[in-house]
């Protein structure tokens, strides 16, 4: 640990490890979000990894989902049924853009000796002066694209 804090940050001195935990990377998503009255959301449903910072982000995605069904089934607006359109939506997007966009970004930092590594090509760099290439990266990102396509998922 003391060596690869030293990578990172080269002091002359060795660093006051508290504690320190291994941390496995891990790309899953449930087979389904629902059984009966139990609903999956956040890291039990899908977990991966963490680069991107993806994670917490469509884990909050799921429970503004599941929120406004249950809101909407309280209120007599919906039936329970509505609550398998949430898996349906939220299994979808886990599957088709968070587990697909963490596997991309974590293909590089997987390599047995990263620092071997070809490089990798800068994927935000070519989006300069590209305005639609720049827009269409950017929805991506942020997770907007993937809400509007859920949204289509009846
Ligand atoms: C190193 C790292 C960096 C990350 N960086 C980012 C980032 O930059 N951006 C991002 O969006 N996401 C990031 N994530 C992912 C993010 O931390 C998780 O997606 C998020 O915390 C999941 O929230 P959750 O509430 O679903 O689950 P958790 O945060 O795991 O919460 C579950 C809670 O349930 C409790 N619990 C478990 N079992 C029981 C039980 N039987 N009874 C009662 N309580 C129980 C646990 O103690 C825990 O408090 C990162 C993750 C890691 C590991």
């Amino acid at each position: 640990m003391q060596a690869r804090l030293k990578r990172f940050l080269p002091f002359n001195r060795d660093f006051d490890i508290k504690g320190c935990n291994l941390y496995a990377v891990h790309q899953r998503v449930a087979k389904q979000f629902r059984a009966g009255r139990a609903i999956l959301a956040g890291d039990a449903a899908h977990v991966n990894s963490p680069i991107g910072g993806m994670g917490l982000n469509s884990g909050v995605h799921d429970a503004f989902n599941l929120a406004d069904k249950l809101a909407r089934i309280l209120h007599n607006q919906a039936d329970e049924q509505e609550l398998d359109r949430y898996e349906r939506q939220r299994r979808h997007i886990a599957v088709k853009h968070t587990q697909a966009q963490t596997i991309r970004n974590k293909t590089p930092a997987g390599r047995a000796r990263p620092s071997r590594a070809p490089a990798q090509p800068r994927r935000t760099a070519p989006l300069g002066g590209k305005p639609e290439l720049a827009r269409k990266f950017l929805l991506r990102t942020s997770l907007i694209e993937s809400l509007r396509e859920a949204e289509q998922i009846p």
